[in-house]
């Protein structure tokens, strides 16, 4: 809070392929900032999906490309585990350590001059929120702001990380004007009719192994291209797959472009898979994790990590 309190203009960064924490951490704390007289600005690598957008002033968040002549003094990082999560963006650090990194995974790798990581909040924005109290009134805007993070992170409060304090605080931003209809309408509503074929497809090639234990779908490039989906479509597509019965561990590959494969990690009960996103070289909480794989094809990447959730169920 100190460090923040001394900068003067402060560049805010959340991780690449943004969901709705990222983008909620970042443009709260840019308004936060703002309100304290402070030159700020937000930055997301692939800037914000097309859905997101109505939820925020267009101002708060730019790609690295647009960012322009923005100076700054202090560099934010937030809902990031490491560096290569922030994608482009680490160009604008210039090699050196973020002055402050803001997170919530157990799986953060301190890699900022100064680290505050919380792996018990449920939600980097959460984090977020508590810096605002101590710091402006929140008002209708920033209200919103934050509960998209927090919303989106808890699963809509029906996560396992939903714990009284959560709903408290979402009850308090609704209470300063944040409708959290708007908010499941912009994130949950607005699916393509691409979209949907590329589910069809996914849901097809749903396969179980460890006796139901496992179960894995797969978006390849050519599948993305034949339906004439981004990868974005594919979000959200891991849950319908842990919803199986009798599904502990779900996973989803996503080849974009050929030669990538991020690879999303859900589990149900008891298997922390945020050790084997990590061994992989990502990160992620205990029933949510992520990592990107180099590998020739998709299948490469399927053989390396199904094997892995296999050992897990054991
Ligand atoms: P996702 O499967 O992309 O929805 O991500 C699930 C969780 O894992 C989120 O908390 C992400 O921040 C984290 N995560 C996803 N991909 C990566 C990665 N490449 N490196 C580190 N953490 C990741
Ligand atoms: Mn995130
Ligand atoms: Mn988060």
């Amino acid at each position: 809070m100190d460090r923040l309190g001394s900068a003067q203009r402060v560049l805010v960064i959340g991780h690449a392929s943004p969901d709705g924490d990222a983008i909620g951490s970042v443009a709260g704390l840019v308004l936060i900032l703002r309100r304290r007289g402070k030159a700020a600005m937000g930055c997301i690598a692939d800037g914000v999906p097309w859905f997101y957008r109505p939820l925020l002033e267009k101002d708060l968040i730019h790609t690295p490309e647009s960012l322009g002549e923005f100076r700054f003094d202090t560099v934010v990082t937030v809902d990031s585990s490491d560096l290569a999560r922030l994608g482009d963006a680490q160009v604008l650090l210039c090699g050196e350590a973020p002055d402050i990194v803001l997170d919530h995974h157990q799986t953060n790798q301190g890699f900022g001059r100064l680290n505050y990581c919380d792996p018990h909040s449920p939600a980097t924005a959460l984090i977020v929120y508590e810096i605002a109290k101590a710091l402006v009134a929140i008002d209708e805007e920033l209200a919103q702001i934050l509960l998209l993070g927090i919303a989106t992170d808890t699963g809509f409060f029906k996560y396992g990380n939903t714990d009284h304090r959560v709903l408290e605080v979402a009850t308090e931003l609704v209470k300063r004007g944040a409708s959290l209809q708007r908010i499941a309408s912009a994130v949950l509503e607005n699916k393509t009719p691409n979209g949907l074929k590329l589910l069809a497809r996914m849901l097809e090639i749903v396969t179980l192994a460890a006796d139901g234990k496992v179960a894995y779908g797969w978006v390849s490039a050519a599948m993305l291209a034949e339906t004439g989906c981004t990868e974005q479509e594919a979000e959200g597509f891991v849950g319908e797959v842990r919803a199986l019965h009798g599904v502990e561990v779900a996973l989803l590959f996503v080849e974009s472009p050929p030669g990538e494969v991020h690879v999303s990690l859900r589990s149900k009960s008891h298997v922390d898979v945020s050790e084997i996103a990590l061994a992989l070289g990502g990160g992620g909480h205990p029933r949510a994790a992520g990592c990107l794989l180099k590998v020739p094809g998709i299948h490469d990447a399927i053989g390396t990590v199904v094997p892995l959730a296999i050992r897990a169920v054991r």
